[in-house]
């Protein structure tokens, strides 16, 4: 199933009608655009004329057969597909250097032999990852550009080929979209891009039936992250602290105060971006300390487990 960037919308929400139904298992191959929509191609496409409403577009949505509210949609990230360039920009007022940015600028960096270009002496390792990877609230609308409980605009450095991403279904068929790639990106996201890029997603999904999720999770080969996004770095690292302990008591039956022991031991705080209105942090914790308590994530659904 191949899911055209054609088909894209500005807000996750339960009214949208489904751009493509897919199975659990069925391999997907999402084309995105970037996160400007296709409006910076050159560094003459300034930042002044971007029509800032079509900002941040996600392909979609899918409408996932069988999932209902109470599912967890685990989206297991195959493959990341990127152009031959991607494109920044430097605004003004935006961002953690938004104070000391003299002027605007776009900056057009291409992707050679696999690596980023960025001026003639520095050449740089792509981290190609999803910015944008959500699905429909329960009501209401949010716009692609706001991380939450839904997923959304995370800007994860480990939403990339390899990881599992678990959302919280809210609505029938749970409706996932995504969109704005990075062909690289540090945590932080501080200047308040990273080498945006359009591009292809190859992924497969499952759906975990009564698994309830108080926030997003993503699952790398060696760890499991709890992300959460809230006004402030200071909520949302609370936030993401908490639902890792939650995890730790709840699932594997630690006490609180051992659960507390080894996030300080071995739970790795970060931030994934600090520069949008909602800020979102994510609390990693080791696969094999998990292991050892007998926990894993991504047991076996009920159903249409033929991902792997
Ligand atoms: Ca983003
Ligand atoms: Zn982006």
């Amino acid at each position: 199933m191949r899911v055209t960037r054609d088909k894209h919308f500005y807000a996750f929400s339960a009214a949208l009608s489904p751009a493509a139904t897919v199975k659990p298992g069925e391999t997907v191959v999402m084309e995105t655009h970037d996160c400007f929509c296709g409006q910076i191609r050159t560094e003459a496409d300034s930042v002044e004329a971007l029509d800032w409403s079509r900002i941040n577009p996600a392909t979609g949505p899918v409408y996932v057969e069988g999932a209902e509210p109470g599912d967890v949609l685990v989206v297991d990230i195959r493959e990341i597909h990127l152009p031959s360039q991607g494109a920044m920009v430097a605004i003004p007022g935006e961002g953690a250097l938004g104070d000391i940015i003299p002027a605007a600028e776009t900056r057009i960096i291409p992707v050679r032999e696999g690596r980023a270009v960025f001026n003639d002496r520095v050449r740089l390792e792509l981290s190609p990852m999803i910015g944008v990877i959500g699905v429909a609230p329960r009501t209401g609308e949010v716009p692609t550009g706001t991380p939450g409980r839904h997923g959304g605009n995370m800007d994860c450095t480990a939403v990339r080929a390899g990881s599992k991403v678990y959302l919280p279904v809210e609505v029938p068929g749970a409706l996932l979209g995504m969109g704005d790639l990075h062909a690289a990106m540090a945590d932080g996201e501080v200047l308040i891009c990273g080498l945006e890029t359009s591009g292809e997603v190859v992924f497969t999904t499952r759906l975990l039936r009564d698994t309830r999720l108080p926030v997003p999770l993503v699952e790398t080969a060696d760890r499991i992250a709890a992300l959460s996004s809230a006004p402030t770095v200071d909520e949302a690292a609370r936030e993401a602290v908490h639902a890792m302990a939650a995890l730790l008591t709840g699932a594997v039956g630690l006490s609180t105060n051992e659960a507390g022991m080894l996030l300080s031991l071995v739970g790795e705080l970060r931030f994934c971006q600090v520069v949008d209105p909602m800020k979102t942090v994510r609390m990693e914790f080791p696969k094999a300390v998990l292991a050892s308590l007998g926990f894993t994530l991504d047991r076996p659904a009920d159903h249409a487990d033929h991902a792997d």
